[in-house]
């Protein structure tokens, strides 16, 4: 491996505001300089990389640009930390693919404290069907739990249903026990949604906007991935005591609520953030999918794509028409 070696990458450009994806040929030395150098076998979409492919300020701040938040593969140098070369790791969140060259990419270079040890049992394919998203929706549910949600509480709505992280969420509380309510707007889902564990599949109007403050409870706890007015609505009800754990903003990031939800049913609005927790409790999130959270349903359903079919994917996520877990092979 010398600087010169040469790798392919699907590389954002920005000509006159327009962004244009396309695959590119770099060399290891275009990388940015840190700690451990990684072959990327296998990355993942998310609604993130998305954000970035189409110039997203908040996301990527320059371009020429490769995204790709999630990563997975082994470990070819070294120069600090645990990890030596022929490690097995992945690498998700931090800066990877917002504003450094991320999974869509045949190598990355990544500070040696953004890197986690392959979990027993699990190879680089394995570990990006769950990816970010997986990841996400492992901690929307672990704080649910920390909350004390049980499965004799009642029903469990999980809205953007068939989305990366709503269709992980759904399958891993039905796993667990839970009644889930899956809230989706594709009913072409409705079978993958029931097959994944869902007990009843709600279109999106079941958050429509309503004048009143407060509606009947029909849910004990929620997994939202839309915020904006959908998670305003989900909150108006929940049963007294119930949590809403809350991930995403394809549906808006502005929340207009009340404190009612708060003060009269003494509901828990649980932010959940993937990106930059420390790598530990990431671990810990990876340790349970790889055992008991194994979502076997998610993995046998997971789609592959190559670098080609990237820019339509991508604006798939940008149309709200994304569904399920989707995996880039670089082979
Ligand atoms: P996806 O696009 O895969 O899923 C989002 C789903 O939401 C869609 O599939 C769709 O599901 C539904 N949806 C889309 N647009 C709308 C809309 N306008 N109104 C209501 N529902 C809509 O994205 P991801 O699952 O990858 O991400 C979901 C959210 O979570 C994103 O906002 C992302 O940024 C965020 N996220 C946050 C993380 C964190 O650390 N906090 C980490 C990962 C993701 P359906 O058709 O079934 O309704």
């Amino acid at each position: 491996m010398t600087n010169d070696t040469e790798f392919k990458a699907w590389r954002v450009q920005e000509q006159d505001g327009e962004y244009t994806g396309s695959e590119q040929t770099l060399h290891v030395s275009d990388l940015p300089e840190n700690d451990v150098l990684i072959r990327v076998s296998h990355s993942s979409l998310n609604y993130k990389d998305a954000l970035s492919a189409s110039g997203n300020k908040g996301v990527t701040r320059k371009f020429p640009h490769t995204p790709g938040i999630d990563a997975a593969g082994e470990v070819v140098e070294a120069s600090a930390g645990p990890f030596s070369a022929g490690d097995k790791v992945l690498v998700t969140g931090y800066d990877l693919g917002m504003n450094t060259d991320g999974g869509f990419g045949e190598y990355i270079r990544v500070p040696a404290d953004w890197c986690v040890a392959m979990p027993r049992g699990w190879d680089a394919r394995t570990a990006m069907i769950y990816g970010t998203a997986g990841l996400t929706a492992g901690l929307c549910v672990k704080k649910l739990l920390t909350m004390g949600a049980e499965p004799e509480q009642g029903k469990v709505a999980v809205s953007g249903a068939s989305g990366a992280v709503g269709s992980v969420a759904v399958e891993l509380l039905a796993n667990l026990g839970f009644e889930v309510v899956a809230i989706s707007g594709k009913q072409d889902q409705a079978d993958a949604l029931r097959n994944l564990g869902a007990a009843e599949i709600l279109g999106r109007d079941a958050l429509a906007a309503e004048k009143k403050p407060m509606l009947k409870p029909a849910f004990a706890n929620a997994v939202d991935t839309v915020g904006g007015g959908p998670l305003a609505e989900l909150l108006k009800q929940i049963h007294p005591g119930g949590s809403v754990s809350c991930c995403g903003l394809v549906a808006g990031s502005q929340l207009e609520t009340t404190v009612l939800p708060f003060i009269l049913r003494g509901n828990n609005l649980l932010g959940v953030d993937s990106v930059e927790i420390p790598l530990a409790e990431k671990q810990a999130v990876w340790d349970k999918f790889a055992g008991e959270w194994a979502c076997k349903k998610t993995e046998a359903s997971a789609r592959d794509i190559g670098r080609g079919e990237l820019d339509d994917a991508l604006n798939a996520f940008l149309k709200g028409e994304s569904s399920g877990k989707i995996v880039l092979d670089h082979s």
